[in-house]
């Protein structure tokens, strides 16, 4: 899985983007998105989701049900 930023909510902070280790986030016109090709779920970096960790507004990152697990290599 990646995770996804709800864009109803997010308030184009971009404290998130600074945070990703893969620059997986990104803004386009003052709207903010993760690039599941990109996200890791922060696994190999961190032990939790930075972007999630220190974004202000609850609820506004959540994990994207549409893309599969991330699988780290071995
Ligand atoms: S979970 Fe980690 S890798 Fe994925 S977008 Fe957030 S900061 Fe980037
Ligand atoms: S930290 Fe949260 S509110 Fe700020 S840009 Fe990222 S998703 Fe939006």
């Amino acid at each position: 899985m990646a995770y996804k930023i709800k864009e109803s909510t997010c308030v184009g902070c971009l404290a998130c983007r600074d945070e990703c280790p893969n620059q997986a986030i990104s803004e386009t016109n003052f709207v903010m998105s993760i690039d599941p090709t990109k996200c890791t779920e922060c696994i190999g970096f961190f032990a939790d989701p930075q972007c999630l960790s220190i974004c202000p507004i609850p609820r506004t990152i959540q994990i994207n049900p549409d893309v599969p697990r991330f699988q780290a290599a071995v």
